[in-house]
């Protein structure tokens, strides 16, 4: 199964055979969050798409180190070189401490992750604490001659770089076309082209995050951090890079020149991105108003949301769709969404249920090929989907007689849905625990009705056996201003 694993390579725009990969190890790095502010429907397809990379990889057998930065430091702007820190910014108008605005919103990005279901990446370091290793990559890139020093800022030289590499592989973009699209420089700018990007930025006098450095007390540049990083946790060459298409130019394409530049050689040998999702055909963005935290997706707390959405039916909605594809976002389509999972949720409990009999009239083996299939042809989910539905008519067509499965068949069968469904979409039933809740909670109103109704009939001995019984139960009843309540002990 390892051998015919497929997957883009966008590098040159083919697919190509996992066979590079070192079993049973591969690295994977993914760009994390920039943590100044809620999680939202932008972070969770990333946040799905690797978790599956993650999940199916692990499952084919290898040991993956997955490692995803939390970016909290040096990130400007409009993601430019210029303009305030946007932790800063946010730190100030929140007055928080910037550590303590950071921590407030990886706690948050977190907790909707375990939301969606997705494993924790075996390492994820934060780019405040690897100012050392950035600041020690600036100094072989200096040495290299691939980067300058201004009044305290250093600069990579891309035009330099260039002339002995390719700037612009991975996104396609050549140097003239850059040119092009890019303002000129204007007279004030220490830049000496205007694609050059900073490596370090000299600190304004009201910057609130600074390191020292033997340029100047400042900051490491965006882009910086993840080639540190990756190199740190990885090695100087590793499998698989990863991120939202959004940032395969510039930051990916900076990346490349960074660690090319620093050790001589390209880092990564797959690059995968995951393309964006629209609402309403639009792009997401705060001036829009159409930008939705995972929060209100869950509770349904938005003008734009009809109801609130189950992290697993986002997941569910993310999964339908091929990870390069574009996914619009609308009511209706997460509506459709929940309807898909509730009807895959069903085939597993029809599943759970399903009797074997004799001799088996379906080819499970064939079933199971499919999934692979579907799975090793560059993670195409909505193939696999369609085969899991697929597959539910035979749970039909055995209850009904028309089809038989053996006892080891109908073990195959099961444990071969629950991996494809449990282990590998990583889905989870969201059902199973509320309704018990809700059955519960249904129950105890009909059991404090009646004991209501047996005290205002001065029925006491009835009433306190009510009490006693439920406490042997471990449920406690509290006479409230409000009514009657109950708790767990
Ligand atoms: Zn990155």
């Amino acid at each position: 199964m390892q051998n015919n694993f497929y997957i883009y390579n966008s590098l040159t725009r083919t697919r190509e055979l996992f066979e590079p990969l070192h079993p049973p190890f591969t690295g994977l790095y993914v760009c994390g969050p920039t943590v100044y502010s809620d999680a939202h429907l932008g972070h969770a397809r990333p946040a799905v798409t690797f978790d599956l990379l993650f999940r199916y990889l692990s499952h084919l057998g290898y040991k993956v180190r997955y490692v995803r930065n939390i970016t909290d430091v040096g990130h400007l702007e409009d993601d430019s070189d210029d303009g305030e820190d946007k932790i800063g910014k946010k730190a100030r108008l929140e007055h928080l401490e910037p550590m303590e605005l950071v921590q407030k919103y990886m706690n948050n990005f977190l907790k909707n992750m375990e939301q969606l279901n997705t494993l924790p990446p075996s390492i994820e370091p934060r780019a405040s604490g690897h100012i050392i290793e950035q600041v020690e990559m600036i100094k072989k890139i200096i040495s290299a001659g691939y980067a300058y020093e201004v009044n305290g800022s250093v600069y990579f030289d891309v035009p330099k770089y260039n002339e002995k590499f390719n700037y612009g592989k991975l996104s396609g973009r050549v140097l003239e076309e850059l040119q092009q699209n890019t303002r000129s420089l204007e007279g004030s700018s220490e830049k000496r082209s205007p694609w050059d990007f900073a490596l370090w930025k000299k600190a304004t006098p009201g910057h609130i995050m600074k390191w020292p450095a033997p340029w100047s007390t400042g900051f490491p540049g965006w882009h910086l951090e993840c080639s540190a990083m990756s190199t740190k946790y990885l090695g100087e060459v590793f499998d698989i890079h990863g991120g939202g298409i959004d940032l395969q130019f510039p930051h990916h394409e900076c990346e490349i020149a960074q660690s090319t530049a620093a050790l001589g050689k390209e880092s990564v040998r797959y690059w995968i991105h995951n393309n964006l999702i629209t609402i309403n055909g639009q792009k997401m963005a705060r001036s829009l108003g159409n930008f939705i935290t995972l929060d209100r997706l869950f509770s349904g707390d938005h003008p734009l949301l009809q109801q609130a959405y189950s992290p697993m039916t986002i997941r569910f909605f993310i999964l339908q769709a091929h990870y390069r594809s574009t996914v619009d976002f609308s009511n209706e389509a997460l509506s459709a969404a929940g309807k898909g999972l509730r009807r895959l949720m069903k085939a597993v409990a029809g599943l759970g249920n399903l009797k074997a009999s004799g001799d088996s009239t379906l080819d499970v083996a064939a079933i199971r090929k499919g999934f692979y299939e579907a799975m090793n042809d560059d993670l195409n989910t909505p193939l696999l989907l369609s085969r899991l539905f697929d597959s539910i008519k035979y749970i039909n067509s055995i209850n009904e007689g028309t089809d038989r499965i053996s006892s080891s068949d109908l073990e195959t069968f099961r444990s071969l849905f629950g991996t494809f469904v449990f282990g590998i979409l990583g889905l989870k039933d969201e059902t199973a625990g509320r309704d018990d809740e809700k059955l519960t909670s249904d129950l105890m109103k009909i059991i404090i009705d009646l004991r209501q109704d047996a005290r205002s009939k001065k029925e006491w001995e009835v009433s306190d056996h009510i009490r006693e019984e439920l406490k042997k139960s471990g449920i406690i009843l509290n006479d409230t201003k409000e009514g009657m309540t109950w708790n767990r002990e």
